[in-house]
């Protein structure tokens, strides 16, 4: 299937790993130009050679900075001739108890999974809709669904982005003009920050990493975890030109592990 989106260009946040890393991945090999973003330099500039071999001809530029503060997005969104598609990601907060979360560590979630995306919407949205054409996808969590609880930093910022995007997604002065802003909300992928995850239960709790995933592998119906390809590839079908009749919407990809019939 021919995704409509060559020659396109995809701000891609949060990108020299993972799932963000996977969305590049996808959309590049779709022949869209990307900028990517990370903190790390060298892990970003990596990334951006790996791209650039995936499809000879796209261009892709990197720019390293922290796409949760002002300037970093502003560089992001300066590197980017036009954002057709923009992928919103960064990383996740920490787990613990709502009990040692003061003000601040709030803020930073809210900062990095709730306005940086909106930020961003806010910096392109307009402009897709002018152009006819836009797509905009969020990387929350399955935690929006089914909420974890010691993650609550991540519950509640990514419901307040959730809910803003319900909302917005349904203006007709972008949604009559082609623009979509959905949720993907990935379940378990096999990603470092999830081995990291792992490796830290494992430490406290005496038993190995391995037996750690094997038991959280148990709880998903697809006896795995997904990979960052295929996240990737679910997201750049998202910003297809197949897909313009999709908006507003939250969707799951989990392997079955969210157990409802909704
Ligand atoms: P990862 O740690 O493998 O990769 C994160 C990427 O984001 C890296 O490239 C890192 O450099 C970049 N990054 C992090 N913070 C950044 C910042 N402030 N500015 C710029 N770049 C930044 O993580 P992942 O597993 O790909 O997770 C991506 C997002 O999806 C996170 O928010 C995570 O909480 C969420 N998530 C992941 C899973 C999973 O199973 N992997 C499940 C649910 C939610």
């Amino acid at each position: 299937m021919d995704l409509g989106i060559a020659g396109k260009w995809a701000l891609v946040c949060a990108a020299s790993k993972g799932l963000g890393r996977g969305c590049a991945e996808a959309l590049v090999r779709e022949g869209a130009n990307v900028v990517v973003t990370a903190r790390g330099v060298q892990g970003l500039e990596a990334t951006a050679a790996a791209l650039r071999a995936l499809a000879p001809g796209v261009e892709v530029r990197s720019v390293a900075g922290d796409i949760t503060t002002e300037a970093g997005r502003a560089a992001a969104l300066a590197a980017c001739p036009q954002v057709d598609i923009l992928v919103n990601n960064a990383g996740g907060p920490p787990p613990g108890d709502f009990r040692d979360w003061g003000r601040d560590a709030w803020l930073a979630a809210l900062e990095a999974n709730m306005l940086t995306p909106i930020e961003l919407i806010r910096a392109t949205a307009d402009a897709m809709a002018a152009r006819g054409y836009g797509r905009i996808v969020n990387i929350t969590s399955s935690a929006v669904k089914a909420p974890i609880d010691f993650l609550g930093l991540s519950n509640g910022a990514r419901s307040g982005l959730t809910g803003f995007v319900a909302g917005t997604a349904r203006q007709a002065r972008l949604a009559a003009r082609g623009v979509t802003i959905n949720n993907l909300l990935p379940g378990s992928f096999d990603t470092e920050r999830l081995r990291a995850g792992f490796a830290s239960v494992a430490a406290s709790s005496g038993r190995s990493p391995e037996a750690v995933a094997q038991a959280r592998r148990q709880l998903v119906p697809a006896g795995r975890f997904g990979t960052p390809e295929e996240f990737g590839a679910c997201c750049a079908w998202l910003c297809s030109v197949h897909a313009g009749y999709i908006t507003g919407q939250n969707l799951l990809i989990d392997g079955g592990a969210y157990p409802g019939t909704f």
